[in-house]
């Protein structure tokens, strides 16, 4: 994805995909496939790590999960768990360090961890450990994990969980595996996905498997049974889970998942949050609709693959007909070396092309999932200016993006992010599109319409939770 870009001026973070599986021969493969299924989560890197009951074995290394595993790797990490993950991140240092699992041996034996999310106080934690002698070999947040588990004295695992969840703030849907059991956790304000899953196995029996995506239990024919519960740490033993909370549960009130993953992050065909992506981004599209439903156009065009359901339900509600007018190439690896600044619109014609038969002298309502640079949007409004378009306008389904993220999701610096230092007007004329509208908050809360929680929408209106606890 070449949106990745982001992260090169931004440091790292993480906003990956996880997968468990618990108590199937061969868990290594039902593994691969899920962490196949979730690779639109990452593409930098991708680990599994797995435990035959006596020892546990890991393979990690840089690129697509296809180009990671050979079978050879796979039959060699033969196990009855496994943990997996696909690493997002592009930053600076491409060090296998920064992948994942993390791997360590420590008083209790073996343990392997795999982390979506951010933990804002990560560096303080750190900074202490370092203090106190402890050495680091990745900037993952995911070791400090390591290291507070490692030097907590309690005499099990779960009972080192239940203390060091205390000392860390922010986002996090962790996997930890060791020697005979898995652990699944949310952190208590349920930012990050994590789904909860059942597998029938040939013989007649269940195992369990964990995911940051419902797609991936399609894949491995695994039915969903819940999410795992923000606060929540599922213990995984022999052919039963075990659930505790690591802190009070919060009212359902304040338990706010992310509402980036809706937009732009999930994958379309996902439940994520016990929700349907696709249902809650055409929802987006249909609320947009109703919030333009003055303009008027020849037809909806989406941004693809990001600004499509947005745009069917967009065009269901208004009865702007629905066009294909810009089409992608969908392998545009990561290989291209990355165009300067000023050849920005060649990086977006590598990956999409208008179809100037269709857009010819038509006016087009554009929509796109989001805007953060704007780089994105100037280069298709001028490529489908040239190609012909007389008017287009372009829509977001979502608010404007004026904050960064500190919970996992990569986002620019504020100072870059063009809706927080330039007014509506300003970046419509700097993309140079003959309208530029956003749904509002209030339409974003419509579209996903849950009795159940209040979301995260700190990108969009800046409040942050650790600002509000
Ligand atoms: P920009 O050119 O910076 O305005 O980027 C906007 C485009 O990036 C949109 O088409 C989104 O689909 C995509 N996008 C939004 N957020 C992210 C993200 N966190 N990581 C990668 N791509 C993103
Ligand atoms: Fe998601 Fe935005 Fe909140 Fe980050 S700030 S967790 S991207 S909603």
């Amino acid at each position: 994805m070449e949106e990745q870009t982001y992260k090169q001026t931004n440091g790292l973070k993480e906003e990956c995909a996880i997968v468990g599986i618990y108590n199937y021969e061969g868990a290594q493969n039902l593994a691969y496939y899920s962490l196949f299924a979730m690779q639109h989560r990452g593409q930098e890197a991708s680990g599994i790590s797995v435990s035959n009951g006596t020892n546990l074995k890991l393979h990690k290394a840089q690129g697509l999960v296809t180009k990671v595993f050979s079978k050879k790797d796979l039959d060699q990490l033969e196990g009855f768990s496994a943990i997996g993950h696909n690493r997002y991140s592009t930053a600076g240092g491409d060090s296998i360090n920064d992948s994942q699992p993390i791997y360590a041996r420590y008083g209790l034996g073996e343990v392997s961890i795999a982390h979506n999310g951010n933990l804002v106080n990560a560096k303080e934690i750190r900074d202490e450990l370092i203090a106190d002698g402890a050495i680091f070999q990745s900037h993952l947040d995911t070791e400090v994990i390591i290291h507070l588990l490692a030097r907590n004295k309690k005499q099990t695992l779960t009972s080192r969980l239940m203390e060091c969840m205390h000392s860390v703030q922010g986002a996090y849907a962790l996997v930890i595996l060791s020697r005979s059991k898995m652990f699944a956790l949310r952190d208590r304000f349920g930012l990050r996905p994590l789904s909860l899953g059942v597998i029938k196995k040939p013989d007649g029996g269940q195992a369990y498997c964990v995911a940051s995506e419902t797609c991936a239990f399609d894949l491995i024919g695994a039915t969903y049974l819940r999410d795992v519960e923000p606060g929540e740490l599922i213990i995984f033993e022999k052919n039963k889970l075990d659930s505790k909370f690591t802190s009070i549960k919060l009212f359902s009130s304040n338990i706010k998942p992310c509402v980036f993953e809706y937009i732009y992050f999930s994958r379309p065909d996902s439940l994520v949050f016990n929700k349907s992506v696709y249902s809650v981004r055409k929802n987006l599209g249909k609320i947009l609709a109703k919030e333009f439903s003055h303009l008027k156009a020849d037809m909806v065009v989406p941004v693809p693959d990001s600004g499509l359901p947005a745009s069917i339900g967009f065009s269901q509600s208004s009865n702007i007909p629905f066009e294909l007018g810009l089409i992608r190439n969908h392998y545009v690896g990561r290989t291209f070396i990355e165009p300067t600044q000023h050849l920005r619109e060649l990086k977006v014609k590598l990956k999409l092309n208008p179809i100037k038969e269709i857009i010819q002298d038509k006016i087009l309502i554009v929509i796109d999932d989001s805007l953060v640079r704007g780089t994105t949007s100037k280069a298709i409004v001028s490529l489908l200016k040239q190609a012909g378009a007389k008017q287009v306008h372009l829509l977001i389904s979502c608010p404007p993006t004026i904050s960064p993220c500190y919970y996992g999701v990569d986002t620019p610096n504020k100072d870059e992010l063009i809706c927080s230092v330039k007014s509506l007007e300003e970046v419509r004329e700097y993309i140079g599109a003959d309208t530029l509208g956003f749904l509002s908050l209030e339409g974003l809360k419509n579209a996903i319409d849950s009795k159940e929680y209040s979301y995260c929408q700190a990108c969009f209106d800046g409040v942050y939770l650790h600002q509000i606890n």
